[in-house]
């Protein structure tokens, strides 16, 4: 049965569960990482009243008109008198409003001669401050476990003055590469090999999901050796193939699988590159199936590897960054498959030309890019404006 990417995606999303263990790290080894425990507010946010101007603390109901100017206070200072009628306090942003003041008016909007301000405009009662408490209060839920920590939650880690966090342990993601015309990224092919690159895009994909990865070595395309690869693969929390599962008479990787006892959620995606992408479990550990080109295996990892990653770290998962842009020319293609194209997507994101390339194996070409255009399987052709998906590389 084939299915579409949305619904594989929906299939891996739903099968696999987080591998649950958890462990205490700093805020900064907490970047990238999902969050296992639920994060309070330790105090107040803000914790008092807080400028958010530089300018004078007033009485909002005394402007417009001319005040008296009764002090300053600087952030990082308290201020013991009260703002009384008539009165007004010099303030600096991310100073504490003092009482009796109920507005700040900004500095550009004021005259001041000696120790007198003339305020020509009217305030309402709250402008220009943030109220104790207002983005949070003491004991509130600032984010909940399962969240992947991206810098604005770092930040808050240390804003709520975090020294540990705990976090769910990284999944460990085995990448077998299976072919008899590969040669390991270091060692000379010779006229009729290629390199291994494929084990190192995929690892440097899954570092970037957040998982460890381990390379193994190449399975060669017979029953014995992919069968002893793939058994230490299951040793991981995750075992990402590449190559051998396409129709070939050596494409044997499905073979040893369901000699393993596997059970298959899909072996056929409509989408292109990549339609022969396979995703099941066996001895309890899910597997992906990468076809073995180059862009296969990388939109295929994209599209389904990484959402079986952030299923096993404790998050729920990461949407695709799919956006629309403009395409800058007419665009056809065959429909039935949902294909992604390398492109190129304007600096301001609201243009995208296809790159030219040479079809799943070319890794120089989507390497020049920086997007794909993904082009949706029920349309054949678009004209030159039109909005078309994007999806970021
Ligand atoms: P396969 O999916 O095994 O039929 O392989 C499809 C194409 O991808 C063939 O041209 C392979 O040579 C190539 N290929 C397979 N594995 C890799 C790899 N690890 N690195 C680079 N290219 C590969
Ligand atoms: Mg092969």
């Amino acid at each position: 049965m084939a299915l579409t990417f949305e619904q594989a995606r929906q299939t891996v999303l739903s099968e696999v569960t987080p591998l649950g263990s958890a462990e205490q790290v700093a805020p900064l080894a907490a970047a990238g990482r999902v969050l296992a425990e639920a994060i309070p507010a330790d105090r107040d946010y803000p914790p008092f009243a807080r400028s958010a101007r530089d300018g004078y603390a007033i009485r909002a109901a005394d402007v417009p008109g001319e005040l008296e100017i009764i002090g300053e206070i600087r952030a990082g200072e308290i201020f013991s008198r009260a703002i009384g009628p008539g009165q007004a306090a010099e303030i600096m942003t991310g100073a504490p409003l003092p009482p009796g003041a109920d507005a700040v008016v900004m500095i550009e909007h004021t005259t001041r001669e000696g120790n007198r301000v003339r305020i020509g405009r009217a305030l309402r009662s709250g402008e220009n401050f943030n109220p104790r408490g207002i983005e949070a209060g003491q004991g509130t839920t600032l984010l909940d476990p399962g969240r992947r920590l991206t810098p604005a939650e770092i930040g808050l880690l240390a804003m709520t003055g975090r020294e540990r966090v705990l976090v769910y342990r990284q999944p460990r993601v085995a990448i077998v590469p299976t072919g008899d015309e590969l040669v390991e990224a270091g060692q000379t092919p010779r006229d009729f090999e290629i390199r291994n690159s494929n084990a190192w895009s995929i690892a440097a994909q899954a570092v970037r999901a957040g998982a460890i990865p381990e390379i193994l070595p190449i399975a060669r395309d017979n029953y014995g050796d992919t069968r002893q690869r793939i058994e230490r693969g299951f040793e991981a929390d995750l075992l990402l193939l590449s190559g051998g599962v396409s129709a070939g008479k050596y494409d044997i990787v499905e073979r040893v699988l369901a000699d393993l006892g596997a059970v298959f959620f899909f072996d056929r995606v409509l989408i292109q590159p990549g339609q022969p992408v396979v995703f099941g479990k066996a001895r309890e550990k899910f597997f992906f199936g990468l076809p073995g080109n180059p862009i296969s295996t990388l939109i295929t990892f994209e599209l389904f590897a990484r959402a079986a990653i952030d299923r096993l770290s404790g998050a729920p998962h990461s949407p695709l960054p799919l956006l629309r842009a403009k395409l800058a020319c007419d665009f056809r293609h065959k429909p039935g498959l949902t294909r992604f194209l390398p492109a190129r997507l304007s600096d301001d994101g609201s243009a995208i030309a296809p790159e030219k390339w040479h079809g799943s194996g070319d890794l120089a070409a989507v390497a020049r890019a920086n997007a794909f255009l993904v082009a949706d399987a029920d349309r054949e052709s678009w004209r030159a404006g039109e909005d078309i998906r994007v999806m970021l590389k």
